[in-house]
């Protein structure tokens, strides 16, 4: 086990300063300020994750999705889809409008669910069935969209976890949902937070010793290596995965071939927090043959910006960065 000091120094991706300015929560402005100053430069094919607009998406759609294109959001990674919508619209009529703009969506963030269950419902294995049933119905859907990608954006349980076992009772039941996906030409993949890096316990600490600091394996480590890689591959989300003590760059190399996708993310608007070197991330992203990132913002509200405003800002610090091709 390494200790914190070990761990920043080693951490090759991100400046000490940064690093210690998410532990500490002290802002720092880091050293890509001059990346929002200009207008964009660029005409690069961007992602975004729907959910960085919230309900401002949904204000004028066709607008909207407009201007995102003026931008140079290309690709769409949806939120907010149950049973043939998007949000409150009909989903054939989003993605019309989609196109229309000259959007494509590549991705959406969806969860099997039972019916009449509320999101946070208590989790059972025994409804597998159902929620498989579920599943291919969604798969049907999502074929329907043109989507490249189902990826579950958290399992809840995980939060929880303390064996290898749990882990792979888990990995098992990805692995069934994955197949359906397979059938239907869709890539499933699972979207982490940061208690994905969460360690199970140990033989040893099971037994008594140590309870409190689990010292085992990384859970997002053990889904890796339980789930099946011809079916499972994982969209990494580089911001959660330093909040989980993890470095993006070295977590990239580790698992090649298993992360098919990206968001790109930071405290708020892109490359601002100086916590994350996203000229590594992309190079090495570019490295692996990963094709698709998905820019995501949390709620600026305290920012006094719009997320539109947000979203642009996030495009501009991309199409000015020499590193994003
Ligand atoms: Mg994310």
């Amino acid at each position: 086990m390494t200790n914190r000091r070990d761990f920043i120094k080693n951490m090759s991706l991100i400046t000490a300063g940064g690093v210690l300015a998410g532990v500490t929560g002290t802002s720092c402005s880091g050293g890509t300020a001059t990346a929002t100053a200009a207008a964009p430069k660029g005409n690069k094919v961007l992602g975004l994750q729907i959910y960085s607009l919230q309900q401002e998406l949904y204000n004028d759609l066709p607008k909207r999705m407009a201007e995102l294109k003026e931008m140079g959001y290309v690709k769409l990674e949806l939120s907010g889809y149950s049973a043939g919508k998007v949000g409150d619209v009909d989903m054939m009529e989003f993605k019309k409008m989609a196109e229309d703009a000259g959007l494509k969506l590549v991705s959406s963030h969806v969860s099997p669910s039972i019916e009449g269950q509320q999101m946070f419902a208590p989790f059972s294995y025994d409804d597998v069935p159902k929620l498989k049933e579920d599943w291919k119905f969604k798969t049907e859907e999502h074929q329907k969209l043109g989507c490249k990608f189902m990826i579950i954006p958290m399992f809840l349980p995980i939060m929880s976890m303390k064996t290898s076992d749990e882990v792979k009772q888990m990995s098992d039941y990805f692995n069934q949902l994955a197949e359906i996906n397979k059938q239907a030409g869709i890539t499933f993949a699972y979207h982490n937070h940061n208690w994905e890096f969460n360690r199970v316990t140990t033989p040893g600490e099971q037994a008594g010793r140590n309870p409190f600091a689990p010292s085992g394996q990384q859970i997002q480590d053990l889904m890796i290596e339980y789930t099946d890689p011809a079916l499972v591959s994982f969209e990494l989300d580089v911001y959660w995965t330093v909040r989980g003590g993890n470095d993006p760059l070295e977590y990239l190399k580790k698992h090649a071939n298993r992360i098919k996708a990206l968001h790109i993310k930071d405290t708020a608007v892109l490359g601002q927090s100086g916590l994350l070197n996203f000229e590594n991330i992309f190079n090495q992203m570019y490295a692996n043959g990963i094709e698709d990132f998905f820019v995501e913002l949390e709620s600026v509200q305290a920012l006094n910006i719009t997320q539109f405003e947000g979203v642009k800002g996030c495009a501009d610090f991309l199409q000015n960065a020499s590193f994003v091709k």
